[in-house]
């Protein structure tokens, strides 16, 4: 018993959500000495949903394996490759299946939404007492996972809020990283799919219009609405805030220039396009920017927002590149310029 207490003070003892799949496979690991024990999550919409590994551990292992967090989505196994883990999540019920080894599906939900599955293999079938075990260790990690939503993410939209931005900046930029504003140039190598990364801006146009004229509430309304299709328009890995107000910022890694504003014309011409009940429709304007070498938060934030600004300067509903705003002589790129006044 006091083992089992010791290890969920280990679970809950990090506010780091990496930390805590890790640490829940180690504790269930040592608890139940299991052939593996693993945490999968589901990416993506069905039919194209695929497994990524969270944490992996074998009886020998001195740490958890898992996949990169910005592993190409086409990499990873599909859904229905594992017929029985995928069984689990659509079930979401607690599932097990003899043979050798035996194998336990634990399904894992976040807000009553099916997110991944907990794997257990065994020699020997799991005891019932042994399958309570985990699921009570699953409602714990599961509280606990609620209680890091509720510091973490905005309550409105559910995206991340401003006070995680600049831990989730500097993993990001700590990535493999390039400096994608200089991919154009020739003799550069082609970068591999997730070799820079990306932030955008995006402020929707005239929105105090739309509080103005349909009240606060309907604003509040399509702020969700506007969530749900950034959650659409971007993949699973991109890092999707809101800022504050009617301004949202996404984190993502892409393979180089010509993906990232894919990615954010994508969300732009979804948010044209979508039919917003009563207020009818709305646009957005986004600026995007790579991050650099050196980049804090504040000075990637700030190369975005000039792009935006530039954008409602020049009629709303677009994206705006900053390196091509500067290259085009409509922006002066101000870090660069300081950097060649100090020489
Ligand atoms: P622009 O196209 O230049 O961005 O114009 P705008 O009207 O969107 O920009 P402005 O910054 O003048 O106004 C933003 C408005 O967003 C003002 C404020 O009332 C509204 N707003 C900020 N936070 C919230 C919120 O949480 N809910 C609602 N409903 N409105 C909000
Ligand atoms: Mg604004
Ligand atoms: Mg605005």
């Amino acid at each position: 018993m006091s083992r089992v207490i010791e290890h969920l003070a280990e679970i809950t003892g990090f506010r780091d959500r990496d930390v805590l799949d890790v640490t829940l496979v180690g504790a269930l690991r040592d608890l139940l000495l299991p052939a593996s024990v693993a945490i999968y999550r589901i990416l993506g919409e069905a039919p194209q949903q695929r497994w990524m590994t969270r944490a992996r551990l074998l009886p020998g292992d001195v740490a958890a394996t898992a996949d990169p967090l910005w592993a190409d989505p086409e990499s990873l196994p599909l859904a229905d490759s594992v017929p029985d883990r995928y069984a689990c999540l659509r079930r979401q019920e607690v599932f097990t299946v003899p043979g050798s080894p035996a194998m336990a599906y634990f399904p894992l939900t976040s807000d009553n939404e099916a997110v991944g599955v907990l794997e257990i293999a065994t020699a020997a079938p799991m005891e019932p007492a042994d399958v309570r075990l985990v699921g009570s260790i699953l409602r714990i990690y599961r509280n606990f996972q609620g209680l890091l939503d509720y510091s973490e993410r905005d309550t409105l939209t559910g995206l991340l809020n401003r006070k995680t931005f600049d831990d989730s900046f500097l993993r990001i930029a700590a990535g493999p990283q390039i400096d994608a504003e200089d991919l154009a140039k020739p003799g550069l190598r082609r970068p591999s799919p997730q070799d820079t990364a990306w932030l955008g801006v995006i402020d929707i146009d005239h929105f105090k219009h739309v509080n103005d004229t349909f009240g606060h509430l309907m604003g509040d309304e399509v702020l969700l609405l506007l969530s749900r299709l950034m959650r659409g328009s971007f993949r699973f890995q991109d890092r999707l805030y809101r800022f504050g107000g009617e301004e949202f910022v996404v984190l993502m890694r892409c393979g180089g220039v010509d993906d990232a504003l894919a990615a954010v014309e994508r969300l732009r011409a979804n948010v044209e396009r979508y039919p917003f009940p009563q207020v009818g429709h709305i646009t957005v304007s986004v600026g995007l920017t790579a991050l650099r070498p050196g980049d804090s938060p504040a000075s990637a934030f700030d190369r975005a927002d000039k792009a935006v600004y530039y954008a409602k300067q020049h009629g709303r509903n677009q994206v705006r590149h900053h390196a091509t705003l500067v290259s085009e002589g409509h922006l002066v790129d101000e870090s660069r310029t300081s950097d060649i006044e100090l020489f």
